[in-house]
């Protein structure tokens, strides 16, 4: 594998992904973005399932699980299957699914193969249908672990936490509800997801706009029509249809809405890189002669060629491990070539592979798109990984249906909106409808994406103890939140090219640790304050596990372009030696059965 890019072209190549950026910086960062309140609070109620009312509930479980999405799902089964009861699941949403409940577009999909992605496969005795599994196929996998884990019966749905509190006397939690419940948990585990709350683009006059609007996280199907299986939206024929955004959701939906609406016009400000999908079905009689175990496998084998490990195959095959293996490939050449292994040989390895896969994607967008303006403009200039990588198999092509329009915005974003429609510049473009498909808030502070305070002990709040950055061992213990889980990825393994990987790990520790606490009587487990300082001291002593680089073009991998304060970092930080390191070392963490850094209290 060669570049076939020289010295000059490389720097005039680099030279432009700066200037891309430069011309996207903006000075409000994440405070371009709106919350929906006011005009707006109605994207945020639920078009799936009616509220009901329901008496205030007033009783004591052993386990609040907060969010029914796959965190709390695998959290559910995984303590179940280590013969714990008294769980209850608390969720926002009708139901279970979290992500997968929400987002319900025309198209969405989950662009990690279902094999690894989609969590314990093997347990439930599931085969996906294809290789990259549609939205409400992953929705019913979710339901499957529900029933299967018995996670149902007791749950409570369209509820919303308001806060929860640790009652230091009675050792509990007090969970408090926007039903009015008060409930009393020995332990909590919080699964409320990175992208849960839905925000808004800033666009001056957005408030104005008189026509129909939603979000892509609450697709409003009354209005469009058809459902989320594919059937054509026909509300939207003879329609002037808008949607503000190209990220990893509009790639996925645009291709419905160019074949469904009258018009569409799709409002850009930074194209997405569309790699192939190559999406094809599984086969059933292949997956019927899997040996036992091969979940475990697939995802160590993703995990090691996803994150520049060697294996003797690729199990999955996609662009995920590609631009891996591309860097590892090219370390190898350069090395045989004579270059020194360090930092100096890597940085290049991975900028020469960078610019090759970059230029293939910009090749297929030409090779794709036949209006010359439109393909120009759908080309992305940045690295691959300072974005989320999209791919796709049909978005590209989308723009050769005469009815879809690009209305690019040269990185600026829509200029201004107004009660009929959308202003880019001097030109203006008529809408009946309007899709934000904006995206989620991110980088703001953990009590406004939770949408609710955690008060631990001694009424100190998650969001102070969090001031100067997040703080807690392996990315699931607070001091001074004793019985209370945090279920994510950060601080942890921060695989982000397959979340469910993470959860099912914390998931699996979490179980651990709450069944010992209950078989020896232990009141409260809680992690010291010196071990959660020695991991934030790990943390921060590498850049290694750090997500997001300043010379990227802005997105929230980055801060939206600002200087990623080191309060920031740690929020984006995982463990210096990698993925798969820290699920082997968390694995023989868990083995000792001794939880180092972890109390068990068990009071007189
Ligand atoms: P994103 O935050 O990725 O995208 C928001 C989009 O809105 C961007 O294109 C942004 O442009 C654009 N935008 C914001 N403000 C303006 C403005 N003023 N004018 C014009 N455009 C504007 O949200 P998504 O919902 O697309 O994706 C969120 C995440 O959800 C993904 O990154 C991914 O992690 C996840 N996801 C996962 C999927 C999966 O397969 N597993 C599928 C879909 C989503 P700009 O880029 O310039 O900021």
């Amino acid at each position: 594998m060669t570049t076939t890019l020289t010295p000059v072209e490389r720097e005039a190549l680099h030279a432009r992904y700066r200037a891309e950026r430069d011309k996207r910086l903006r000075p409000d960062g994440n405070d371009q973005y709106l919350q929906p309140t006011g005009r707006f609070a109605h994207l945020l109620e639920d078009p799936y399932v009616p509220r009901t009312e329901r008496p205030p509930r007033r009783d004591e479980v052993n386990v609040a699980i907060i969010g029914g999405g796959f965190a709390g799902l695998v959290t559910g089964a995984r303590l179940r299957q280590a013969g714990v009861d008294g769980l209850r699941i608390i969720e926002g949403g009708g139901g279970v699914g979290g992500a997968w409940y929400w987002n319900r577009y025309p198209g969405a999909m989950c662009d990690t193969a279902a094999m690894v992605y989609l969590p314990l496969l093997e347990e439930t005795g599931t085969v996906p249908s294809m290789k990259y599994t549609f939205a409400p196929e992953i929705l019913a996998h979710a339901q499957r672990i529900a029933e299967r884990f018995d996670l149902c019966e007791d749950a409570l749905f369209s509820t919303e936490v308001e806060e929860l509190a640790w009652d230091d006397d009675a050792a509990r939690w007090v969970v408090r509800t926007d039903r009015g419940d008060e409930l009393r948990a020995r332990f909590v585990t919080m699964g409320t997801g990175p992208l849960h709350r839905p925000k808004l683009p800033g666009i001056p006059g957005i408030e104005t706009f008189a026509g129909h609007c939603f979000h892509t996280s609450r697709w409003d199907y009354a209005y469009t029509g058809g459902d989320p299986s594919g059937t054509p939206m026909t509300g939207l024929a003879g329609k002037r249809v808008g949607i503000i955004g190209t990220g990893a959701t509009a790639v996925q939906c645009v291709p419905r809405l160019a074949r469904d609406a009258g018009e569409l016009f799709v409002f850009q400000r930074t194209p997405s890189s569309i790699d192939v999908r190559g999406n094809r079905p599984v086969d059933p009689s292949w997956f019927a002669s899997l040996e036992p175990g091969w979940q475990q496998r697939w995802l160590r084998n993703f995990c090691t060629l996803q994150t520049g490990g060697f294996a003797d195959e690729d199990l999955v095959m996609d662009g995920w491990t590609d631009i891996a293996q591309r860097i590892r490939d090219r370390v190898v050449e350069l090395v045989e070539a004579g270059a020194e292994l360090g930092p100096d040989t890597m940085r290049r390895a991975y900028e020469e592979s960078d610019d090759e896969k970059m230029s293939e994607i910009r090749a297929r967008v030409d090779a794709v798109v036949e209006d010359r303006a439109t393909a120009e403009a759908l080309k992305p200039w940045y690295r691959q990984l300072c974005k989320r990588p999209c791919f796709h198999d049909e978005y590209l092509q989308a723009y050769n249906v005469p009815t879809c329009h690009l209305v690019d915005t040269d990185g600026k974003g829509v200029t201004r909106i107004d009660e009929g429609g959308v202003w880019v510049d001097g030109a203006y473009t008529e809408v009946d409808c309007l899709i934000f498909a904006s995206g989620f808030e991110v980088g703001t502070e953990h009590a406004r994406r939770t949408g609710f305070e955690t008060v631990g002990r001694g009424g100190e709040t998650l969001s102070q103890h969090w001031a100067d950055g997040m703080r807690t061992l392996h990315g699931l213990h607070v001091h001074g939140f004793p019985n209370a889980f945090v279920v994510g990825l950060a601080q942890g393994a921060n695989l982000v090219s397959n979340v469910t990987h993470n959860l099912v790990e914390a998931a699996t520790t979490i179980a651990g640790i709450i069944s010992r606490a209950l078989e020896t009587g232990a009141d409260e487990v809680e992690v010291t304050p010196e071990a959660e300082a020695a991991w934030v001291a790990l943390l921060q002593s590498s850049e290694r596990g750090f997500l997001g680089n300043p010379d990227c073009t802005p997105g929230y991998y980055n801060n939206e372009g600002r200087t990623i304060e080191a309060k920031d970092r740690l929020g984006m930080s995982g463990y210096p030696d990698g993925p798969l390191a820290y699920f082997d070392y968390i694995d023989a963490w868990r083995r000792t059965g001794t939880f180092e850094g972890l109390v068990f209290r068990t009071r007189a």
